[in-house]
Formats: C-alpha cells, sequence, structure tokens
C-alpha cells in the first residue's frame, strides 16, 4: 500500500471510540438493558461504584464476573497468601526471585535525588523528591493471570518508598492464581482486594467500606479498565493510559520469519484487541512470515484469542525503503518496537515513539515482559507520543523548597513588585514591600 494509506492503517483509534465486540455488546445489553458503548458503561460503574461504595463494587463484581463476594471476603487473608506461597512450584518462586532481582536493580538506577542548592546572600533553592503516601495497582486478570504485572508495578513503588501499596485483581471463576498471591506475599504486599474491572479501579479511586482511597492507580488492564482510570483521573493520579498490548516489528530481509511470527502471536494470545504489526521492505520477508503465522497458530492454546486479534489488529506492511518504515514505527508509537535489522542500533536514534524498543535478534519482547529489568508497564494506543514507561518517578512527587535571607530579597524587590503590580496584584506587592521597608 502507499503511505498515506499505511498511515491510515496504523492510525490509532481514541481509547473511547473503541468499538466493543457483537457478543460483549449482546453481554452488556443482558446486563444494564440498553446498548451502552464502553464509555458509557464505565461511566455507570464508576459513578455507581462512587455513590454506593461496597454495596455497588460487589453487584458489578456479580454480574460482570460472576462472583458472589460480600463486603468481609473482597480483602484477600493472610492465610490465603500464605497457602498460595506454599502451593506454588518452587521452580517458578525461583524464576519470579529472579526477575525481581533483575527488576529492583534497574529501577534502583532510577530514583531521582532531592537536592538543595546555595545561591547569591545566603538563599537557598531546592527540590524535594517524596514518595506518595498510599498507590493502588491493577493487576489485570480477566483472561490470563499476571504474577509479573505484580512485581512489574509493585517494585517501582518499593523503591520509591511508598508507605502502603494495596492491589487489586480480578479473580476469574473465583479462582485466585497462586503465583499472583504468591508474587505479592513476596514482595510484602499485604492488602490485596479480589475485585477487577472498572468497578476496581473507581474503588480505589474513590474510597469504599474495604477498599482505602489511594493517591494513584498504576497498572495496565483492558479497555474497561483503561477507561476507568481515564474516567477518575484528577481525583486521583493515573500512571498512564495503558490499554490492550501492542507489537510493531520493524525488519529486513535478513530477519528470521519464525522468530518474527513468534513474535507477533506472542502479542496477539493477549487480548482480541491486541495488536501486531510487522513493517518491512521485505516483500519476501512478507509473504514467509504470514505462512509461519499460519503455522505456528495451529498449535497455541490462545488460538482463538490470537485469531482474533490478528484479524481485527494484525497487519504486515511492506514498505519502499527502510525509512519508510521508521517513518511508519514513528507514526504508529507503538508499546514495543523490536528492530530486526542490520545495524540496529544504528537505527535506535531514529526511533522517536515507543514504549519499549527490542535491539537484535536475541532481545524478543517476553524478554522485557518477564526478566531483563526494565518495566513491561508501557503506553499503548499511540500515547507513546507524550507517557514514558512507568517507572520509579512515577510514585514520587516533587516540591520546590525556597529560602531568602534579608539580604538576598532585599536585591529583587523592585522587580517583585513591579511584576505584581503588573498583574494588578497589589497585596502580593505589599507583602514584599512590608520587607523591603522594614514595617513590622
Ligand atoms: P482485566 O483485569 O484488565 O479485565 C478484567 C475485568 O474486565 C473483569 O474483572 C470485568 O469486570 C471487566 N469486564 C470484562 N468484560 C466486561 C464487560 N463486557 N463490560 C464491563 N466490564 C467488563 O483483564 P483482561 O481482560 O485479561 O485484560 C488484560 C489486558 O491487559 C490485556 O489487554 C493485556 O494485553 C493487557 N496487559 C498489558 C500489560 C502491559 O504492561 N501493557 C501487561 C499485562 C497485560
Amino acid at each position: 500500500v502507499g503511505i498515506k494509506e499505511a498511515e491510515l492503517q496504523l492510525m490509532k483509534k481514541a481509547f473511547d471510540e473503541i468499538e466493543l465486540g457483537a457478543s460483549m455488546r449482546a453481554k452488556n445489553q443482558e446486563i444494564f438493558g440498553e446498548d451502552l458503548t464502553a464509555s458509557e458503561l464505565v461511566h455507570h460503574i464508576v459513578r455507581d461504584v462512587r455513590s454506593g461504595g461496597d454495596q455497588a463494587l460487589l453487584r458489578y463484581t456479580k454480574l460482570l464476573d460472576g462472583l458472589d463476594l460480600s463486603s468481609t471476603d473482597i480483602m484477600v487473608s493472610e492465610s490465603e497468601l500464605q497457602a498460595a506461597a506454599d502451593q506454588a512450584d518452587a521452580a517458578v518462586l525461583a524464576s519470579l526471585e529472579r526477575a525481581a532481582k533483575n527488576i529492583f536493580a534497574f529501577h534502583e538506577e532510577q530514583k531521582p535525588k532531592s537536592w538543595m542548592t546555595y545561591r547569591a546572600h545566603g538563599s537557598i533553592l531546592g527540590q524535594e523528591v517524596i514518595p506518595l503516601s498510599r498507590v493502588g495497582i491493577y493487576v489485570p486478570g480477566g483472561t490470563a493471570a499476571y504474577p509479573s504485572s505484580v512485581l512489574m508495578n509493585a517494585i517501582p513503588a518499593i523503591v520509591a518508598g511508598v508507605d502502603d501499596i494495596i492491589m487489586s485483581v480480578p479473580t476469574k471463576g473465583g479462582v485466585l492464581n497462586p503465583y499472583v498471591l504468591a508474587a505479592a506475599h513476596m514482595l510484602g504486599i499485604k492488602k490485596i482486594f479480589r475485585v477487577g474491572g472498572a468497578q476496581a479501579i473507581a474503588a480505589m479511586a474513590y474510597g469504599t467500606e474495604s477498599i482505602p482511597r489511594v493517591d494513584k492507580i498504576t497498572g495496565p488492564g483492558n479497555l474497561f479498565v483503561t477507561l476507568a482510570k481515564k474516567e477518575v483521573y484528577g481525583y486521583v493520579d493515573i500512571d498512564m493510559l495503558a490499554g490492550p498490548s501492542e507489537i510493531l516489528i520493524l525488519a529486513d530481509e535478513e530477519a528470521s520469519p519464525k522468530y518474527i511470527a513468534a513474535d507477533m502471536l506472542s502479542q496477539a494470545e493477549h487480548d482480541p484487541l491486541a495488536s501486531s504489526i510487522l513493517i518491512t521492505d521485505s516483500a519476501d520477508l512478507a509473504s514467509n512470515v504470514r505462512c509461519e503465522i499460519q503455522d505456528q497458530l495451529q498449535s497455541l492454546p490462545r488460538m482463538e484469542t490470537a485469531s482474533a486479534s490478528l484479524e481485527r489488529n494484525g497487519r504486515i506492511i511492506v514498505t519502499e525503503n527502510i525509512q519508510q518504515s521508521v517513518h511508519l514505527a514513528n507514526y504508529s508509537g507503538p508499546e514495543h518496537i523490536e528492530l530486526l535489522v542490520k545495524d540496529a542500533f544504528h537505527l535506535l536514534p531514529e526511533i522517536r515513539c515507543a514504549g519499549a524498543v527490542f535491539v537484535g535478534s536475541y532481545s524478543p519482547e517476553p524478554l522485557g515482559d518477564y526478566f531483563a529489568g526494565p518495566n513491561h508497564v508501557l503506553p499503548t494506543g499511540g500515547t507513546a507520543r507524550f507517557y514514558s514507561v512507568l517507572n520509579v518517578e512515577t510514585f514520587m512527587k516533587r516540591t520546590s523548597i525556597i529560602s531568602y535571607t534579608r539580604k538576598a530579597l532585599d536585591e529583587v524587590s523592585d522587580d517583585i513588585i513591579r511584576l505584581a503590580e503588573t498583574e494588578g496584584l497589589e497585596a502580593h506587592a505589599r507583602a514584599i514591600r512590608t520587607r523591603r521597608d522594614n514595617i513590622c
């Protein structure tokens, strides 16, 4: 296709423009009695939980997740946590521990420092970096369980020094994934709530009888979770709008079709709304990847989800040259980019818009999902234009410190008075003048 047509194909819909599939609409029609868009639906849920607290939270958990809870069992008990850790496979726990070690090491490097500087006449200016007091991490769990997301959300918060980390995770069929709990137990997270979706986001944002209100909500999730985060933003902070996963592979004729197909499927199996895109200047590679995907798909346990995702958001785009490929990759601004080209590092500075870049054939995206250390909570939907990957600063805020001596203030008084008077703010000018003129 031409470059303009390719741009159109890569153009992302805003989260609130994404349309629900027929089966979801039918389910929602059954529950809500009307054909609502995803945004309208989420708006209802958030409003109801805000005003109805636990009662609304429990009602939606029953309607949407089929889980009949009472207020007393929303929170996972200490003994359930311990039991999960005890029943977890030791080899899996050891892998989680090694992953956690890498994630801690990477995030320790990010920790920002507070600072103070001395200026003229003994004045001091500085900046304090302070951890948030309480954060809520959302661990998705509608169609798959993500112990890795527990590590990726909680470790930067721990490194930042957050006092109180609470966690919310949906429990499909009422069964909690032991590895999600084991990962939380390993990191010392004690307040875990077995609720998910928009109702869990609303509960953490506004607080209910059982769930305390938090300062910030982080973590990925499906469309409903993402729209709910958008809805509560401003009342609490959020990390970003991280929706269905995306991979974009930028490859040339030397790349392996087997690797590319495997990596595209690794995204497609997440979610029917996930997207997997190959951009290449080699028509031969494009057709080989197409065949490989068909082959590999047949034996995939999550074939149904992967096929739905590829049908909806799978693309193979053949360009005239690598510059066009780079242009389209930046235009798309995906969550993950893999560079499977000769001299990949040469191309790296040209990639301006991506959550994370995986360079070379031996850096497949699951390496970053689980283990290398950088965070896997990444901007999606083209928002890599302005959002960064989840990091330690996500859990901190900055406060300025200003301390002037009398001499330092005297020296700048006239400027401040003039600026205050220009803005018509006489009281501001007087606050300075009383000091300059020494009126006590
Ligand atoms: P989820 O926890 O995000 O969503 C499950 C919840 O959705 C349920 O609890 C339910 O309340 C709600 N829900 C389901 N159907 C609904 C409907 N019809 N109406 C209203 N609410 C409904 O779990 P998921 O669905 O498995 O999605 C996880 C998402 O997270 C996937 O898109 C995956 O790609 C993404 N993910 C991203 C990252 C990342 O780092 N970016 C990591 C892991 C997962």
